[in-house]
């Protein structure tokens, strides 16, 4: 079915167009602020080393050489056909505007370190101006009242000339077109004061030519300029992007190991480093020990006082134990629920029944009483087994063991720290020492 006025554009193919026609616009907009004179192509765009090796690249002394050279040869041809004076001076002026440019490329060459100030910029505008009246002047004198062969011989060395300025106008345009004008300018009038109309003709044909080419090059460089530039702001924002990435990511990575209730540990924490724990216990035969920690009647706590006032209370009790645990490599963490487990490498029997008793004690005396209605103090029961690491030792038989003497300690009437005594036969029942 036909249906008349409907017309569909894919929405990405009209927002590529949309881009398009507004990098188009802005390269428009480009082009005509190029026409000022002492600005560099795209300066708005450029980075600081683009725009020193840009007018490192204006200032050098080649071209002049080269200029200088096919001068010098216009000259020669001038000299053999007679005109000395004419020949004389314009190789003088050639000459010295090639040593001008020397000293300017020296200076721009040889200035303090630091970012390129608009001052090297001007001298480049003069310098190349100065070179332009300079060719002309010289051309001029090299075309007027002279031979056939002297002329057609400096028109093709000025066409030369400012063809090379126009190959480099791309930085620069605006004073390119000065220069260029200037050399133009200068033999075409030199042609109608000679009566050889042509030559203005010719000049002015070329110059239209060179403008058509150097907008086209200028076109071509801010494109190049631009994509540059995106480029390293793309390059910019994904190293922000990484930055944050790596953030959340060690972010996620703490949290992946940390309980949200109490801050401490959690349980996947706790069971990796309990295994690392193990395994160097075994290859030193060192010990090791577990305490297994149970809050005690905490569901009648949490259906008197509510279960906010439980995780509160938590909160409190995993503080106080924490205090009682030397830092020095042992781990705090939560069990699961009201459980917390405790592992101390390295501590002997005795060093580990006194921070038990020490944690134990830490929570009957802590303080509850900032919780509305709530009781004066809470207790834990503590399963405490301390072993040498062994081929034989698992993290099962230890944490096993450690349970076994926490049932024993609330079967006992809780807060209390049991051991459990005999790890060698752990199927058999634990012997309570305390
Ligand atoms: P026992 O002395 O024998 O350990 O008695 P108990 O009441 O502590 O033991 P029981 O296993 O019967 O109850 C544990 C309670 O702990 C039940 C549950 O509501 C409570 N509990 C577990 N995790 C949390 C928690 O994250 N927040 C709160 N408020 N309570 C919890
Ligand atoms: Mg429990
Ligand atoms: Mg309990």
């Amino acid at each position: 079915m036909h249906r008349a006025g409907f017309h569909f554009e894919y929405p990405d193919r009209r927002k590529s167009e949309q881009k398009r026609r507004l990098a188009k616009q802005e390269i428009a907009m480009r082009v005509a602020a190029m026409l000022k004179f002492s600005e560099l192509v795209g300066s708005d765009i450029t980075s600081e080393t683009q725009a020193e090796e840009t007018l490192r690249e204006l200032f050098s002394k080649r071209p002049h050489i080269v200029a200088a050279l096919g001068i010098a040869l216009v000259a020669l041809d001038a000299l053999w056909n007679g005109s000395i004076w004419s020949s004389a001076v314009a190789l003088l002026i050639s000459v010295l505007c090639l040593i001008y440019r020397v000293i300017i490329e020296q200076r721009f060459l040889s200035r303090p370190a630091g970012p390129i100030e608009t001052k090297w910029v001007h001298l480049f505008v003069s310098g190349a101006t100065i070179s332009g009246i300079s060719w002309g002047l010289a051309l001029s004198l090299l075309i007027y009242d002279q031979s056939a062969s002297t002329q057609i011989i400096a028109f093709a060395v000025a066409c030369a000339i400012v063809q090379g300025a126009a190959g480099r106008a791309y930085m620069m345009a605006g004073t390119a077109f000065i220069n260029i004008g200037c050399v133009l300018g200068s033999i075409s009038i030199a042609g109608i004061a000679n009566g050889s109309y042509l030559f203005a003709l010719g000049a002015a044909l070329y110059f239209a030519f060179l403008v058509s080419f150097i907008l086209q090059m200028v076109r071509n460089r801010l494109a190049q300029l631009q994509a540059e530039h995106r480029t390293e702001q793309l390059i910019q924002e994904i190293t922000e992007k990484n930055e944050l990435l790596r953030f959340a990511n060690e972010k996620l990575a703490a949290t992946a190991f940390e309980d949200p209730l109490t801050g401490l540990a959690n349980r996947r924490k706790f069971d990796r480093t309990l295994t690392e724990a193990l395994a160097m216990s075994q290859q030193e035969q060192s010990f090791i020990s577990v305490l297994m920690i149970d809050v005690d009647n905490f569901k009648s706590f949490n259906d008197t006082y509510g279960h906010q006032a439980g995780d509160h209370c938590l909160k409190v009790l995993s503080k106080a134990i924490s205090a009682a645990i030397p830092d020095k490599d042992c781990l705090l963490a939560r069990y699961g629920g009201e459980e917390f487990v405790v592992l101390l490498p390295g501590y002997d029997p005795e060093a580990s029944l006194l921070i038990a008793e020490r944690a134990r004690a830490a929570v009957e005396l802590s303080a509850l009483s900032a919780m509305a209605g709530s009781p004066s103090s809470q207790t834990i029961s503590i399963g405490l087994v301390t072993s040498l690491g062994g081929p034989m030792l698992t993290r099962e038989t230890l944490l096993s063991a450690s349970d076994a003497a926490l049932y024993e300690a609330k079967r006992q009437g809780r807060n209390r720290v049991c051991v459990y005594s005999d790890l060698a036969q752990s199927a058999a029942q634990p012997e309570p020492t305390l």
